[in-house]
C-alpha cells in the first residue's frame, strides 16, 4: 500500500468512462516519484502452473492479508469472472510482470492506473528496492488523470487488439481519438520507428549511418509527440554505435541524454539510472585521456544537433565519413519486413504478455 505522503499527491476515485482511476491532488512535476509499493500478491510460478494450484497458491497469500487489503483486493476490476475462479480473474485483469524469470504480482493501488497509449506516468520494477514504482512523465494539474502504458508502441489496430484481449476496453486517449487521416500518418510514422529499431539492432554500420537512421526516428518520435509513450531507446542505442566507433564526445552527450530519461522514468536508485550513471564516469575518464573528437562548445543549440547526429557534415571534416556510400539511406526502411505493416518488428514476449495476459513493467 502507499503510504500517507504519496497518498497526498494523488486518490484513487471514479474517472468518467473507466470505473476507477488515479487522480492528481496537487501539482506535481516531471520526474516525481508517486508510488513504490510492493507486492500484495506474487505470482513466483506465473509461467505453466494449473489454475488450480494458481489459485490455491492466492487464496493463501490472501488468508495470511489484513481484512482491509483483502477488501481492496476483492473490489479491483476482474473482467475473468465467468471463466477463472474470481481470485484469479482479479489477478489476470490486474497483475504485473517484473523480474528475470516472469515472476508475477499484484499491486493494489499499482493496479488503479488507467491505461493510455501516451501515458503522464511510468511504472517500472527497480530490483533494489524490491518494490514497483511510479514516475510522473510531465508535470502535472491537480485534477488530472496519472495514466500509465499497458502496450509497447504499435498501429492504431494492433493497439486496441491487444486492450480489447487483455483488458477489454477500447482507449480512447489523444492517439487513439486523432482524425482518421491522421491516424493513419501516425501509424505509418510508428511503422518507420520500429522499422529502424530492427535495422539498428540487426546491423552494424558507419557510425554516419546509424546516426542518421538514430536521428530519424527520434525525430520521427517527438514530432509525433509519442516520447511518453513505450519507444525505442534511441539515445542508449547512439551512445553505444559512438563508443564503438571510439567517438567518445558524441557518446557521453547521448549518454546524459538516456540519463536523463532514466532518471525521470526510474529515479536515481533504479539499476537503468546506474547504468548511465556508471556510462558516463566511463566516458568521462576516457576523454579525459583520449585525443579523439571533443564537443565543440561554441556551437549554437541547432549546431550542436547538426554535429553530434551528424547532419550535413563537410566531406572533409573531422568524424568518420559514411564508408559505405552504397547503403541506402532510405531504402533501408523499405525492406519487406518493415514495409509490411502485419510484420511487427518487436516480439510477442516484450509486449503486454508473459503467458498469462499480464502487463511488463520493462
Ligand atoms: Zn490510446
Amino acid at each position: 500500500m502507499a503510504d500517507l505522503e504519496q497518498m497526498a499527491l494523488f486518490s484513487v476515485q471514479p474517472v468518467e468512462g473507466k470505473g476507477n482511476g488515479v487522480v492528481a491532488t496537487a501539482k506535481i512535476t516531471k520526474g516525481t516519484r508517486i508510488l513504490a509499493e510492493s507486492p500484495f500478491i506474487t505470482l513466483p510460478r506465473v509461467n505453466g502452473d494449473s489454475v488450480e494450484v494458481l489459485n490455491e497458491d492466492v487464496l493463501k497469500q490472501l488468508r495470511n492479508a489484513s481484512r482491509d487489503q483483502q477488501r481492496a483486493f476483492f473490489s479491483l476490476t476482474n473482467i475473468h469472472g465467468k471463466t477463472l475462479p474470481i481470485p484469479l480473474g482479479i489477478i489476470q485483469t490486474n497483475a504485473l510482470a517484473y523480474g528475470p524469470k516472469g515472476e508475477g504480482g499484484l499491486f493494489i493501488t499499482g493496479s488503479q492506473f488507467n491505461h493510455a497509449c501516451v501515458p503522464t506516468a511510468c511504472i517500472k520494477w527497480n530490483c533494489e528496492l524490491d518494490q514497483m514504482t511510479v514516475h510522473t512523465l510531465c508535470d502535472i494539474e491537480p485534477g488530472e488523470e496519472i495514466t500509465i502504458t499497458y502496450v509497447n508502441l504499435g498501429s492504431n489496430n494492433r493497439r486496441r487488439d491487444q486492450l480489447d484481449s487483455g483488458f477489454q476496453f477500447i482507449c480512447s486517449c489523444k492517439i487513439c481519438t486523432l482524425p482518421q487521416e491522421m491516424r493513419k500518418n501516425l501509424d505509418d510514422d510508428i511503422e518507420e520507428i520500429k522499422g529502424i529499431d530492427k535495422l539498428l539492432k540487426a546491423n552494424s554500420m558507419p557510425l554516419k549511418d546509424g546516426l542518421w537512421f538514430a536521428y530519424r526516428q527520434r525525430w520521427l518520435i517527438q514530432a509525433n509527440g509519442i516520447e511518453r509513450a513505450h519507444v525505442p531507446a534511441t539515445y542508449d542505442f547512439a551512445a553505444k554505435l559512438a563508443v564503438e566507433h571510439k567517438d567518445y564526445a558524441r557518446a557521453k552527450i547521448f549518454c546524459q541524454r538516456q540519463l536523463d530519461i532514466a532518471m525521470t522514468e526510474g529515479g536515481p536508485d533504479h539499476p537503468d539510472t546506474q547504468d548511465q550513471l556508471d556510462m558516463k564516469a566511463y566516458l568521462e575518464s576516457i576523454l579525459q585521456q583520449h585525443s579523439g573528437p571533443i564537443v565543440p562548445y561554441h556551437f549554437s543549440r541547432i549546431e550542436l544537433e547538426d554535429w553530434l547526429w551528424m547532419q550535413h557534415m563537410p566531406e572533409d571534416s573531422e568524424g568518420e565519413s559514411s564508408e559505405d556510400d552504397e547503403w541506402d539511406l532510405a531504402g533501408g526502411l523499405s525492406d519487406d519486413s518493415s514495409s509490411n505493416p502485419d510484420r511487427e518488428v518487436w516480439s510477442d514476449d516484450e509486449d503486454c504478455n508473459m503467458g498469462f495476459g499480464i502487463r511488463s513493467l520493462d
